[in-house]
Formats: structure tokens, sequence, C-alpha cells
């Protein structure tokens, strides 16, 4: 915990609060301790954000009203700003997010049968330049805190009106897949995962939190460490020539330290059954024939793994192009036949480009894309793999 929580003799002005938001189990008993006050009032508070929804210091009623009022002169509960919700024919929610400072992300909840996944921004922009993805394209701007991280399962929650009604269904899952590369924000990251998992906020179990990774090898292993999340990584390419086109980080660290840093991950895992996923966004022309899937199922042979592939989601600034439904099924042939599990992700939420690599501040050039996508809904384009 920084000073800013409470050892300070100073008053504190209400730019420096606290925001209670963000604050991991461990972390809030800290700051209650360094409060002067007793561990279990972290318990309280926490419960008070995550299970109730309440954000209002004044009504966490059962602190009592001298702790209310010291609590409120130094720490308040602050989720990020909606600037736009959108909500797609097929179910998918998408919002926009302005953190502090004035940067956009966004969030998309991603109903299926049985479960609703919450896709997580980490960063605003992205400094990794993948040439495929409309995140890198805009570059990096900051790293998100882990209130505006955690705060965006609390916005969704709340979206809903669902804290009262039963949270647990509106988000089960939980993927890092929105903007940003997560393990290079990695104390606000886990500390956000963490409030994930803990049963005083959202107890989601450590299988359905996945954190996706293009592949900054150092913080995986550090991850390995501190944290039980399953893992996704992006792979997108089965050999380094063509991985460091796509990929750049991959010049830094190749697909064989990658692979055996994923290795390690799994071993370190308390349940020996778990597998890793591996992404691959297939591109037409690029990175989806017949024997680079030959490549790729040789390449995985010692990694407990299944495969998710996505066809490459297309946007204004980029000059690759979608696959045929064909050629993503023979891709998809040549890994099943090779023993593999490999599913294809659906597009979800075209017509308010809220898929993979979509995710970018189009809120303000919202009126031409979605004339763009109207035309797409109406031909029936859209691809459901
Ligand atoms: N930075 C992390 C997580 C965010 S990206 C990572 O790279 O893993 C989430 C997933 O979307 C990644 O697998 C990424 O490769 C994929 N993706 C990015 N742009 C895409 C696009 N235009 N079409 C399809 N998938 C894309
Ligand atoms: Fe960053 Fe992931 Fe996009 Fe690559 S794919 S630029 S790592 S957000």
């Amino acid at each position: 915990m920084s000073a800013a929580t409470g050892n300070d003799p100073r008053p504190t002005a209400p730019a420096q609060r606290v925001n209670l938001l963000g604050l991991s189990r461990p972390q809030m008993e800290r700051f209650f301790l360094d409060l002067g006050e007793k561990k279990f009032r972290a318990e309280q508070v926490l419960k008070w954000i995550h299970h109730a929804g309440v954000i209002d210091i004044e009504q966490m009623t059962n602190l009592g009203k001298a702790l209310r009022e010291k609590l409120a002169q130094v720490a308040e509960v602050r989720p990020p700003e909606i600037v736009s919700q959108q909500d797609s024919a097929d179910g998918t929610r998408k919002w926009a997010i302005r953190v502090e400072g004035g940067g956009l992300v966004e969030t998309v909840l991603i109903p299926t049968a049985g479960r609703a996944t919450l896709c997580v921004s980490s960063q605003v922009g992205c400094s990794l330049d993948c040439s495929f993805c409309s995140t890198g394209k805009q570059g990096f701007q900051r790293d998100l805190s882990a209130a505006e991280i955690i705060g965006q399962v609390w916005l969704a929650i709340d979206s809903y009106d669902a804290f009262k009604s039963g949270k647990g269904r509106v988000v089960t899952n939980v993927v890092m897949m929105g903007m940003g590369e997560p393990l290079l924000n990695f104390d606000n990251v886990v500390a956000a995962m963490e409030l994930m998992m803990e049963d005083l906020a959202y107890g989601i179990s450590k299988r359905r939190v996945t954190l996706s990774t293009s592949g900054v090898v150092p913080a995986l292993d550090k991850l390995a460490e501190v944290s039980e999340v399953s893992l996704a990584v992006s792979l997108h390419a089965p050999n380094d020539a063509l991985r460091d086109q796509l990929v750049p980080i991959n010049r830094r660290y190749p697909i064989a330290r990658l692979l055996q840093s994923c290795r390690n991950y799994m071993a370190a895992q308390s349940d020996r059954n778990r597998v890793v996923t591996v992404e691959y966004t297939l591109i037409a022309g690029v990175n989806d024939s017949v024997p680079l899937a030959r490549e790729l199922a040789e390449l995985l042979r010692d990694l407990p793994c299944k495969i998710n592939l996505i066809p490459f989601n297309t946007f204004d600034q980029s000059d690759y192009r979608r696959p045929s439904g064909n050629s993503v099924s023979r891709f998809w042939q040549v890994l099943v036949d090779a023993g593999y599990i490999v599913t294809v992700r659906s597009t979800r939420g075209d017509d308010i480009d809220a898929a993979c690599g979509q995710l970018v501040g189009q809120v303000v050039d919202r009126t031409r894309r979605s004339e763009r996508h109207r035309s797409r809904v109406d031909s029936n384009v859209i691809q459901v793999g």
C-alpha cells in the first residue's frame, strides 16, 4: 500500500482519497489497520461494495457513524464513468468507459448458454503493436488502476441492477481479453483478479478467470508464483519468422521460451488437469494455410492445451482480411485430426463492434460504423464459427 492509505497525519484533499473499490482483501485489511481500526472492518466494507453494490460510505450502516465520518475523510468508492452503453441484437452488451485523465476503454459482456463472460480491459491502448489489433494501433496511453479494472465488473453487474437480485448470474466468467496487455500492468491486474475470485467480493472460481497474454515471458513466470487463474496465450503463428511479424514481442521472447513458460505455469498449478488455451487469430492468406495448421499441431504436441481459433475481425485501419468459412474449417480439421480440442470463436456483438480486436475508442465515429455494420447484418454476412 502507498503512503496515501493513511499514515500521513496531514489532512487529505479529496483528490488524494483512496479508492476502496480497487483494494484486495489483504490491502483492505492493511488499510484499516493503518487507520487504527480493526481488521474485520475490511470484511464489512468489501461486502458492502462488491456484494451489495453500495458506494456511498454513509450507507454502510454497520460501520457506525464515527467510523463512517472518519472513512469519508480519507477514502471513497468511485467506479469508472460510463460514456455509453450499447446492446447488440444477440444480447451482447458493451460499455465505453472514461478513465481518469480522459482515456477510453471498453468492456463487453457476452452471454451464452449457461454463462455470461465479461471481457475486461487492463490498459488504455497497448504498447505491443500486434499487426492485426486495433488496440495496438492506438499506441499506449496508460495502465488502468486496480479500481478501474475491477470497476468494470462492478459496473456490469450494476447496469443490470443485479447486486440485489443475484450478481452471480450476470457475470459467471471473466476474461482479461479487452484492451491492453494484462501482464504489462501486473500488480493492478493481479489485485483485481484477486477480487474477482475473493468470496467477499465476486467469488468467481479460478478456472473461470482467464488472463490472456501475447507472451510477456518474465511476467508470466512471475504470475505462476502468485496466481492460479486460467491462462490463454495469443500465439497466432507456429514459427518465429511469421510470429515476429504478427506479434512483435516475439522478437524478445520467441515461441520456444513462451511455450516453456506456459508449461512451467501449468506445472505450478495445484490442479494438474488444467490446460492452456492457445488463441490463434486466423488472417486470410497470412496464417491460415493447411501447412501452417500442420506445423501448429506439431509445435503444440508437448503442451497440455486446447486451441481457440478466432477468425480475424476487421477494422478500418487494417488491410488484413477475414478468412472464408471453408478455410477456417480446413485449418480446424487438421488440428482436430491431430487430436486437439479446437473451438472457433463466434463473432458476438458484431453490430456494436464488440468483437476481439475491435475494442477501441470508436465512440466518436459511431454513425459511420453503424451504417457499415447494418449493411453487413442485412446481408447476413456475420460469421458464426
Ligand atoms: N493483450 C492480450 C489480451 C487482449 S487481446 C493478448 O494479446 O492476448 C485478446 C485477444 O484478441 C488476443 O488473442 C488477440 O490476439 C485477439 N485479437 C486482437 N485483435 C484481433 C482482431 N482484429 N481479430 C481477432 N482477434 C484479435
Ligand atoms: Fe496488445 Fe493484445 Fe492487441 Fe497485441 S493483441 S496489441 S498485446 S492488446
